[in-house]
């Protein structure tokens, strides 16, 4: 007999979670198989990208460091009976006839799908910035802004960074870049001078973050040089100037742009209701339809109690990620689905530049050093969740050794 089929589109935090979670409850035992498929052939750790995109070139080679923010996903996979990687990219879904279309391999049968791809910078069609600015949503994103960062210092001895979204990617890269520069100024015994920019068009950094978070975070910022340009939003960029709505006119070297996210490309072939932000609508069940999940960034889920859409983050994917595992269980096993109820709010750590962070945790908030362990530590449980206790640890060790190289 054929084995049946859990398809799950996209191995990123949402995806791979879900996968684990399925591969631990031995489906298989059911007779069914667990096909995880990415376009890539690893996990991202996207929370330790902005490390990357500050680091001197000189300091670690691209493909040493792409080792560390990202995990082959052949390696995560092979320890789970049931449980098989396939590298392809979804490109359709035949809904009525339950097939996904691959790039590759064609088209795929399934019994259960969760989509789970994630999503794509926004750049709601403002003029200029596709061509002008850099996105900073993957390895080659960090790669190529900290290329850009050292040949604009090999022309010349000053730099001006725009980073365009005063969110929590905006926030940390601002931070890690005024760390880099800052001690690449030192090292060049100050030959070098640096400014930081940024641009949020909220009249505060930080949009949905607890109010005393936001002006720890401020300050922390201020405090690393960053100038923050709040309340304007972006009009248009050419080659070296940002134009804003106030028509102030900015000058840059580099101009980065964090201010938003959208589905990722393949939603708009797959012949489903759409939000503005090409966001997938799902139930209380996470499902698009019966037995068709989407989860993570691609989802528009609202709090059932506030009607808020949920924050796109890894906490937030990873609780949808284990509840749509509970209902394919359950499923599978007969028994009634269990409406997703997510949490009021979701813990956050934000690092700021050198061993600082600012933590909140919902019940308190914590920052500093002991803020910068708990990322390290909550970065290491995770690690264990993917991986045996060697590499986890060997991995996590090579996080650390990229962090330090600017600290
Ligand atoms: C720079 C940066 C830093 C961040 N830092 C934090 C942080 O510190 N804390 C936090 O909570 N959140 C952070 N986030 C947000 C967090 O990364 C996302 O919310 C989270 O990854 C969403 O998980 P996901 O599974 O929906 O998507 P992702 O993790 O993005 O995974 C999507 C996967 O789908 C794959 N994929 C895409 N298209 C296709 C296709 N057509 N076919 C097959 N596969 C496909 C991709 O390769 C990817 O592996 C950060 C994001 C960025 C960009």
């Amino acid at each position: 007999m054929e084995p049946k089929r859990i398809v799950i589109i996209g191995a990123g935090f949402g995806g791979l979670t879900a996968a684990l979670t399925l591969a631990r409850h031995s489906l298989a035992r059911h007779a069914y198989q667990i096909l995880l498929i990415d376009k890539n052939p690893y996990h991202l750790y996207t929370p330790a990208l902005y490390e990357i995109a500050a680091l001197p070139q000189e300091e670690k080679p691209a493909s040493t460091l792409k080792t560390v923010v990202t995990i082959p996903l052949d390696t995560i996979c092979a320890r789970h009976h049931g449980l098989t990687f396939l590298q392809d990219a979804l490109v359709g879904i035949k809904e009525r006839e339950s097939c996904v279309i691959l790039r590759d391999t064609g088209t795929i049968k399934y019994d259960y799908m969760v989509l789970a791809f994630g999503s794509q910078t926004n750049y709601f069609n403002i003029p200029g910035l596709t061509q002008y600015t850099c996105s900073f949503k993957n390895f080659t994103d960090a790669i190529r802004i900290r290329n850009k960062i050292a040949s604009v210092y090999a022309a010349q001895s000053s730099i001006k960074v725009i980073i365009c979204g005063g969110g929590a990617s905006g926030v940390e890269l601002a931070a890690e870049c005024a760390n880099y520069l800052t001690t690449l100024a030192s090292h060049q015994n100050s030959r070098y001078t640096h400014q930081i920019i940024l641009v949020e068009a909220a009249q505060k950094i930080l949009p949905g973050f607890h109010e005393k978070l936001r002006i720890r975070t401020e300050k922390r910022l201020k405090k690393l040089g960053v100038i923050l340009k709040t309340g304007s939003t972006v009009k248009r960029a050419d080659t070296r100037t940002l134009f804003l709505n106030d028509e102030t006119q900015i000058p840059f070297d580099i101009c980065i742009w964090t201010g938003g996210i959208q589905g990722q490309d393949p939603v708009e072939k797959l012949n489903i209701k759409l939000s503005a932000k090409k966001t997938l609508f799902v139930n209380m069940y996470l499902e698009i339809t019966p037995r068709l999940y989407a989860i993570g960034d691609i989802a528009e889920v609202r709090h059932p109690r506030t009607n808020q859409i949920l924050p796109a983050s890894v906490p937030v994917a990873e609780a949808e990620a284990k509840s749509v595992a509970y209902n394919i269980i359950a499923s599978v096993q007969g028994n009634p689905q269990r409406p997703f109820m997510p949490w009021q709010q979701y813990p956050f750590i934000l690092a700021l530049g050198k061993k600082y962070a600012l933590a909140d945790l919902v019940v308190c908030r914590i920052s500093g050093s002991p803020a910068w362990i708990l990322k390290l530590l909550v970065e290491f449980r995770y690690f264990l969740f993917l991986l045996p206790l060697p590499r986890a640890l060997m991995l996590w060790y090579k996080n650390i050794r990229a962090y330090a190289a600017n600290d």
